[in-house]
This record gives structure tokens, C-alpha cells and sequence, in this order.
């Protein structure tokens, strides 16, 4: 069997690839080729890893939508079932189970069911932004994904008219940014992103414009000159984008490129991580993967813990778990830019889950705080009106 290797650490396999005739190297360079070609068959997949017995029992089970671009399956490690990418790639007979998920997760958490009259492609948990939803697919369909009703199950069928979404919004001065998301919304060709961001960016109260895209980790070909055109003239209202790479695995220096070229045509990147039992709920891939996304220009932004959504249990952690790798791996022990907020998202917002250890004791006079070492310090406890407290030590 001719078998796409396993790269090395850091550089894409394009070499390795070259020697496998479906790709050659023009190929895979050009994004809309890598989509046209998603690896999303038993076949497919074998090409790139020697498929277990239990993986195949997952893929034969599922009647979910599943699949990743060409590039990010030949990250996978061939040989290791347990290899953090594959285990986001690869369906598990365990999506079958459902223990804590909640059928009908995502219409619960994006409000779909009450309050305002809405269109199919906004969501609403805050006052003053909401996320528009422009699209259902992606560059890989996450085994893990919360949205997946969306865009694995496709269960529930959303009609994406940006016009009437962008009407909504016109019509809501309350609102000041707006999360273009999807699916990944980056899948759109350049013209229709142009078009959305032209349009935001026509009315008035809207302030800033983000984006939600998994393409600069999966698919960072798609960071291309032309996207970078239609990104990056100046405006007074800003674009920011949040990826989302769980593991230091999938950075290569082809991620890197794909960001600073983002970076070099104004658009800020961020992380969005998920924590996940087996994928990056240890110390060394917790920590590893904070330091590589700032290597890369990378701010990690958020860790979230896994949503109720069905069929994802197991790569359920306890709740803790986020705060205490914070505080073991981050919080001192590496750079102050490392350093992400932990929450979950709920349909009420998203809810910080941090670590609070710090806080040792408090009384009228003072805070005692204490650091990663376990050293401790203290802090005047200041009340409102500015009566004296404690001399800090
Ligand atoms: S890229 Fe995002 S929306 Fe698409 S499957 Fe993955 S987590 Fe879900």
C-alpha cells in the first residue's frame, strides 16, 4: 500500500506527499482543490493511516457527515490511533453514546426557540453582538463539534440569506460587532466575503467585524493573496479572526505562514481551544500547545470546556480539569501572553471557569494571595470610600 507519511514536527508533507499520485504538489497548494478532494471515505483515509478495527466499527456506524482537507489528514501519525488530530478526524463508535449531551443542543444554545423573532442565520446571547451564521461547511467536520447538528448531522436546516440577516442587523442600533461564522465562513469564495464585510461595514453602529475559521490550521492555503486583498484595506472598523487548534501538532510552519500573512493585512488571530479527554487534557500537550500558538503569532484567547452536545462524551473532562492545567501549566510557569481564559459557553453567555487558588485568605485588612510556587504574599484589603488597609509585605 502507498501510504501518505506522517510529517515531521513542523513541515507539511508536501514532499512526502509528491510521491502519492492523487496530489501532486500544484495541487495541494490550491485550496478549492484540497476541498474538492476532502478525505472523507474508509478508502481515502487509508491512504494517509493504517486504520484500526475499531476506527473502521466508528466510520461504518456513523451516519454523521465526517471528513478533513488532505492537508490536515496527512498530519495525522499513521501509526498511533490515539494521535490527537486523528481522533478529531476519525468518527468513534462512542458517538453513539450519550450520557450528558442534550438532543437539540445547538436551537437550546442559541436561543432559537423564544425570545426575539430572529433570522435562521443570526444567534443572539448578548445585548450588543451577535454571531451570523453564513454557511454549514467546513474544512473538517470535528468529531467533537458543538455546532454539529449544523454542520455534522446537518439535522437542523438553516436557510442562509445574508441579506436578510444583514437587514436584521441594520435594524438593530444596539449591536456594535458581529461574529461572521458558520461552518466556517472562510469556505466562501472571496467576492461573498467581500460583499458581507462591505456590508457590515456600511452601517453605522457596527464597530467590529470577527471572524470564526478553522481554515488557517486546517487549510491555511486558504489564506491566499486575494483573500488577503479582500481582508486587508484599511477600515475604521476592524477585523479580528479566532481559529481554533487544539494540539501543537497541527501547527506547522505552513500555520505560520497562514498567520502572519493575516497578521500582515491587519487581522489579529486568536485561539479558541477545546478541552478534550485524550487530546490535550495532560500537562505536556496543554502547555506545548499555549507555547507554539504564540510562536506562531498566535493569542490564545479562550480554552472552552466541552458543550452539551450529544454524542461527544467522550472527550468529556470534569470541569476542573481546564482550571487546574491553567494553574499548573500557564499561570507562572510560562509567558503572561499564554495565557487563555477558560469558560464555558452557554446560552446565557459565556461563564469564566478560572482558577481561583490564588486568593489564600482574606480579611478586613488584607488579601493573601499565593503565587505557582506556592509562595505567598499580601494585599491591602482597600474598601470603597479608601480607608487605610494593610502595608503590602
Ligand atoms: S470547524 Fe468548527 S464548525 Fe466546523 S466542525 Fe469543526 S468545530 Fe464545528
Amino acid at each position: 500500500m502507498e501510504k501518505i507519511q506522517h510529517q515531521t514536527k513542523i513541515k507539511p508533507s508536501i514532499e512526502q506527499i509528491k510521491g502519492y499520485n492523487y496530489i501532486n504538489s500544484n495541487d495541494f497548494e490550491d485550496w478549492q482543490y484540497q476541498m474538492r478532494n476532502q478525505v472523507d471515505t474508509l478508502e481515502d483515509l487509508k491512504k494517509y493511516i493504517n486504520v484500526t478495527t475499531e476506527e473502521e466499527e466508528g466510520i461504518n456506524n456513523t451516519t454523521a457527515k465526517w471528513g478533513t482537507t488532505p492537508y490536515f489528514a496527512s498530519l495525522m501519525d499513521p501509526d498511533n490511533p490515539q494521535c490527537p488530530i486523528r481522533k478529531q478526524i476519525v468518527p468513534s463508535k462512542h458517538e453513539q453514546e450519550n450520557r450528558y449531551g442534550m438532543e437539540n443542543y445547538l436551537v437550546f444554545k442559541e436561543n432559537r426557540a423564544e425570545d426575539e423573532d430572529r433570522p435562521d442565520t443570526i444567534a443572539r446571547q448578548y445585548e450588543d453582538r451577535i454571531a451570523f451564521t453564513v454557511v454549514n461547511k467546513c474544512g473538517i467536520y470535528c468529531r467533537h463539534c458543538f455546532r454539529k447538528e449544523l454542520v455534522v448531522d446537518e439535522s437542523l436546516q438553516l436557510r442562509f440569506d445574508v441579506d436578510e440577516g444583514l437587514e436584521w442587523i441594520k435594524n438593530h442600533p444596539e449591536l456594535r460587532e458581529v461574529l461572521v461564522t458558520g461552518g466556517d465562513p472562510l469556505l466562501l469564495p472571496d467576492e461573498q466575503i467581500e460583499y458581507i464585510i462591505r456590508r457590515l461595514r456600511e452601517i453605522p453602529h457596527i464597530e467590529m467585524i470577527r471572524f470564526g475559521s478553522r481554515l488557517p490550521i486546517v487549510l491555511p492555503h486558504r489564506i491566499t493573496s486575494g483573500l488577503q486583498k479582500v481582508l486587508g484595506r484599511y477600515h475604521k472598523v476592524p477585523i479580528w479572526l479566532n481559529t481554533q487548534c487544539n494540539h501543537a501538532s497541527e501547527i506547522t510552519e505552513r500555520t505560520a505562514q497562514a498567520v502572519w500573512d493575516l497578521l500582515t493585512c491587519g487581522i489579529n488571530v486568536g485561539n479558541q481551544a477545546v478541552l478534550m479527554k485524550g487530546i490535550n487534557d495532560d500537562k505536556k500537550s496543554f502547555q506545548e500547545l499555549h507555547q507554539k500558538l504564540i510562536n506562531i503569532r498566535i493569542r490564545p484567547y479562550y480554552v472552552f470546556y466541552l458543550e452539551p452536545a450529544p454524542g461527544i462524551d467522550h472527550f468529556r473532562t470534569p470541569v476542573e480539569k481546564g482550571a487546574e492545567l491553567i494553574r499548573d501549566t500557564l499561570r507562572g510557569h510560562t509567558s503572561g501572553l499564554a495565557q487563555p481564559m477558560y469558560v464555558i459557553a452557554t446560552n446565557i453567555g459565556k461563564i469564566p471557569l478560572m482558577p481561583d487558588y490564588y486568593i489564600v485568605d482574606k480579611d478586613t485588612e488584607k488579601y493573601t494571595l499565593r503565587n505557582h510556587r506556592g509562595e505567598t504574599t499580601t494585599l491591602p484589603n482597600v474598601s470603597e470610600d479608601g480607608a487605610e488597609g494593610a502595608i503590602l509585605h
